[in-house]
Order: structure tokens, then sequence, then C-alpha cells
């Protein structure tokens, strides 16, 4: 009987160490992804995330040389059947109806929406010029409707459902000094995301919002000018602003475009299928509670 049982136990355990072995199945595989703002730092790493995790991917940004720059990064890591990029800007009508039709043709479909083109402005209310503010509207809400309309229509007509994240900003909710037309705008497009949750739930479609705080490493509206500038506001070297917001957080932490994108993959996933209308602040605390 001890022998029986000496081999059953080895014979369990074979099969276990082969279980393990096997390859997991990817957790988006088959799902056709849109990221916008493609071509930007936390663009590409939510890309990269979701082709990881066996998703299709179409990368879509205003600025095509860059776009091609990034397209070409991915495909490092990846199949030319998964991955693929068009020029558009959000804010043209056309060019959205185009891009959402062009990831249908290209990849049969449309599960998940990563709604992330974006800019970075800052001007105290006073020298906000009426430009100024349209600009932040018309990219950040404009947009951002835009995207989800085409998005919401596809999806709805497809009758899977899908899921849609937005990428939006920790001043989204939390006021910045100088910088009304820009959290007034990243408000507008959380609010946004919750109207289209709210209609969007009886076809399955879920939307939910990740705010990030400042992400410094990679991400393109922190080169240059608009560095110099928030390092001149608070006081500092433009080398010491990534320092100075670690320092600023509760958690004494970097957030990262990857921090971003395992946020933005967890909400477009189905881990998350129980969640719509929500915010996941990657922040290290900012909105919570200032620490100084
Ligand atoms: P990024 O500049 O690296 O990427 C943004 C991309 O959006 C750029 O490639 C840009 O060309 C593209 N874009 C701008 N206007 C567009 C338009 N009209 N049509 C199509 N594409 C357009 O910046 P990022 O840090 O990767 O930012 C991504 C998102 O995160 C943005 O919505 C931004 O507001 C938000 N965000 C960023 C930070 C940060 O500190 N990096 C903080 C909070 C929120």
């Amino acid at each position: 009987l001890a022998e029986q049982e000496a081999f059953n136990i080895e014979y369990w355990l074979l099969e276990e160490a082969k279980l393990q072995r096997m390859p997991k199945p990817k957790s988006l595989a088959g799902r056709v992804a849109l990221v916008t703002g493609g071509a930007g730092g936390i663009g590409q790493a939510v890309a990269r995330q979701l082709l990881s995790e066996g998703a299709c991917v179409m990368l879509t940004d205003i600025d095509a040389e860059a776009l091609a720059a990034a397209e070409m990064n991915l495909l490092k890591g990846s199949s030319r059947d998964n991955v693929a990029s068009c020029r558009a800007d959000i804010t043209t009508e056309a060019d959205i109806e185009a891009i959402v039709h062009a990831t249908s043709l290209r990849f049969g479909g449309l599960d998940i929406l990563v709604s992330n083109a974006g800019i970075a402005s800052a001007a105290k209310l006073e020298d906000t010029t009426l430009e100024i503010w349209q600009r932040n509207q018309n990219i950040l809400v404009t947009g951002y409707f835009l995207v989800s309309r085409a998005a919401f229509r596809l999806m709805k007509l497809q009758k899977t459902g899908g899921s849609m994240v937005f990428v939006a900003s920790k001043n989204g909710l939390v006021a910045s000094a100088g910088a009304s037309a820009y959290c007034t705008a990243k408000a507008a497009e959380i609010h946004l995301a919750r109207c289209v949750a709210l209609e969007g739930a009886a076809h399955g479609i879920r939307v939910n919002v990740v705010n990030p705080d400042a992400v410094i490493r990679g991400s393109r509206i922190w080169d240059g000018k608009w560095k110099e500038e928030r390092a001149a506001s608070n006081k500092i070297g433009s080398d010491d602003i990534e320092e100075f917001y670690r320092q600023r957080s509760m958690l004494k932490l970097s957030v990262l475009p990857e921090d971003i994108a395992e946020a933005v993959y967890f909400l477009a996933s189905d881990k998350a299928g129980k969640s719509t209308g929500n915010i996941i602040n990657v922040d290290a605390g900012n909105a919570a509670a200032f620490t100084r």
C-alpha cells in the first residue's frame, strides 16, 4: 500500500510539474485594442502591456513621425500581425471615424479603447487666453467625446461588450494653481467617462478612468519647455523635477509609464469585469493628501 501511495504522489507531482510548464492562456488573447496618444510615453507603455497580454493593438497619434517610431519599437517584441498604426487627430471627427473603422478592418473588431492622447498646459487664470482655454477643451474633452462615441457605436453594433479606459489626471480631481483650463478639461474628461459608463452598461460596455500624477520619465509632455516652466514655478532646477515630485508624494515614489499601463490593463481586462464609472489614481498618494 505504501508503495502504491508513493507512486501516486510521484505521479501527481509529475502531472503538476507538466501543468506548470504549459503556457498559460493570455488574458487578452483575441481582443482588439485602440490606443490614442500611442506615440507618447504612457501610450507606448500601455500598448506594450496589452500586447504582452495577447491583444492586437492599433496605435494612433497626431504626430506621424513619432507614431512610426513607436510602432517600430513595439514590433521589436511583437509580431507584425498584432500591431498596426495610423495617424489621427482626436479633435477631427473624420479622422476618428476612419481610425475606428481601420481598426475594425485590420483586426476584425474593437474590444478595448484606451483614450490617452493629450497635452499639458499651464497658465494663470488672468493669463489664460481664449485660445489656450479652447485648445484644452478641444483636445481633452471634445477629442475624448469623439473617440468614445465612435468606439461606443462599434462596440454596441458588435454586441460583445467592450471596455474603455480614459487616461485623465489627478488634476481632474484636485485643482492645481495656474492650470485652470487643463484641470477643468481633465475634470470634464472624468465626468464624460461616467456618462459613457451609464449609457454603455446596457450594452456590456464598461468605462473607467486612470488618473496619473506627474509621470516624468518617458513622457513627451515633460520634454523641454513644460519641464522648464514647472521647475521654474516650483523654484527648482529642471534636473531636480522628478526628485521634487517623488519627495512630494505620500509614498515617496516616482510614477512611471509602466505603472499607468498596469492600471489601464487591469481596468481593460475581465479582472475588472464588475467595475465601471470608476477611477484608479496612480499618483503615489497625491490625490488623497498633500504632504507639503
Ligand atoms: P506624451 O506627450 O508622451 O503623449 C501624449 C501623446 O498625445 C503625444 O504623442 C501627442 O502627440 C498625442 N496627442 C496630442 N494631441 C493629440 C491630438 N489632437 N490627436 C492625437 N494625438 C494627440 O504624454 P503622456 O505623459 O504619455 O500623456 C498621456 C496622457 O496622460 C495625456 O492625456 C496626459 O494629459 C495624461 N497625463 C500625463 C501626466 C504626466 O505627467 N505625464 C500626468 C497626468 C495626466
